[in-house]
């Protein structure tokens, strides 16, 4: 019996994940979640699997559970240090970090250096602090089992081969809400044009992401850490059908890619249990008689500026990549919050980055106050 806790149980990974569980019940076992503030979203959870413990945002959040459901207040934690607590817990076997954003960085160090498994989705936690949690995860000889579904194909088309043979890495991309629009068509587009995407249903930061083709941006940095590949190494190409969730070309020109049905709980499940794998009834199985044509097509860097801007970020390497997701975060709030345009998402993040003065190899107190120093500004020209 895996003991299981899951940071950010209410978000979409987090709800999937719940189901994963819940299909097997003789194999996992909820022992802790987190969410922020979604308590209708938890009750369910907290009713059905009855966690030893439960992490809230805050106080509030704390006192208005204690309220709705019968759970006694010294099994709820508040805030980081509840998140830190529950991801290096003596009970946790597993942690799946599926919180959004950078928020995610202490609970992961913490995971790294109690020698937990980790399920990781959580990709903001690797492009902001990338260097420090893989030197952590290699001291502490740690796997981060990938979740995004990208890196879960890359995680099995690489299946324990030196990475020396490896000649790339090909991230595939949907292209987002958007991928058929051209720029002059996005000035006028809204937040819910941006929320809905073709293939995937997925928290509403990430699906901005994906939007803005960000996502493949952040991706191809936790690529590049996850795997220790060099940027060089690393493409991208636009596939329509999400089908084709990524591939290896390895230096004998052969290629190894993983393909299957757009559907988060098959990569979460295989984070659950590698290095075994476990049937599923529920997962829809691809009929590739019925896929009849796949596309794919270059991606135009003109047209995605950000998926530019993070890989020259991810180059230089320091704190630019600090500054890339730390803009990012706060620009895609305000959008949501439709203080600015989608456009201007674009814009903030470009200043940002040639704002930024490098630092090399910065600590984690740097990461902290560059991440900071970032969001302030920008929430300050925007109020
Ligand atoms: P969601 O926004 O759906 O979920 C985020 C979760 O974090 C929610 O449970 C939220 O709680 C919780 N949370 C927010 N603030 C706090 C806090 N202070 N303390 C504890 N928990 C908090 O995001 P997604 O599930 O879409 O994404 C999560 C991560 O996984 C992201 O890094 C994303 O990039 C990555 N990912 C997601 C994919 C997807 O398909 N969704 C695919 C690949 C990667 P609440 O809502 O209750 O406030
Ligand atoms: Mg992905």
């Amino acid at each position: 019996m895996k003991k299981i806790s899951i940071l950010g149980a209410t978000g979409s990974i987090g709800l999937q994940t719940v189901e994963v569980i819940e299909e097997h019940p003789d194999q996992f076992q909820l022992t802790a979640i987190a969410f922020g503030k979604n308590i209708e979203k938890a009750i369910p959870i907290i009713q059905y699997h009855r966690p030893k413990t439960i992490v809230v945002a805050d106080h509030d959040i704390k006192e208005k559970l204690t309220l709705q459901i019968d759970v006694a207040p010294q099994h709820i934690l508040v805030g980081e240090e509840g998140l830190i607590d529950i991801s290096c817990d003596r009970e946790i076997d597993l942690v799946v970090n599926a919180v959004m954003g950078s928020m995610g960085l202490p609970a992961t160090i913490a995971a790294i250096e109690a020698q937990k498994q980790i399920a990781f989705a959580n990709k903001e936690t690797l492009v902001t602090a990338g260097h420090l949690v893989m030197e952590k995860a290699k001291e502490y000889n740690v796997n981060l089992l990938p979740v995004d579904s990208e890196h879960s194909a890359i995680f099995q088309a690489l299946n324990g081969e030196d990475k020396k043979s490896v000649n790339q890495i090909i991230l595939t991309a949907s292209g987002g809400s958007f991928r058929d629009k051209t720029r002059a068509d996005l000035s006028g587009v809204t937040v819910n044009d941006a929320l809905n995407h073709p293939n995937w249903d997925m928290g509403a930061k990430i699906t901005i992401d994906s939007a803005t083709m960000m996502n493949k941006g952040l991706e191809v940095i936790e690529a590049h850490w996850l795997f220790d590949i060099p940027y060089e190494k690393i493409d991208v190409v636009q596939h329509r059908e999400s089908v084709i969730h990524s591939m290896i070309e390895y230096v004998d020109r052969s290629v190894i890619a993983q393909l299957g049905t757009p559907d988060m709980r098959v990569p979460i499940q295989y984070a659950l249990t590698y290095p075994e794998r476990l049937s599923s009834l529920s997962f829809e199985p691809l009929d590739v008689k019925q896929l009849h044509q796949l596309h794919f097509q270059e991606l135009d860097m003109n047209r995605f500026p950000m998926l530019r801007y993070a890989y020259e970020a991810g180059k230089k390497g320091g704190s630019m990549p600090t500054v890339l997701n730390a803009a990012n975060e706060v620009a895609v709030a305000l959008f949501l919050q439709e203080k600015i345009t989608f456009l201007e998402i674009e814009t903030i993040v470009e200043h940002a980055l040639q704002a930024h003065r490098l630092i090399q190899s910065p600590d984690l107190e740097t990461i902290n106050q560059i991440d900071q120093e970032t969001r302030i500004k920008i929430d300050e020209a925007h109020r």
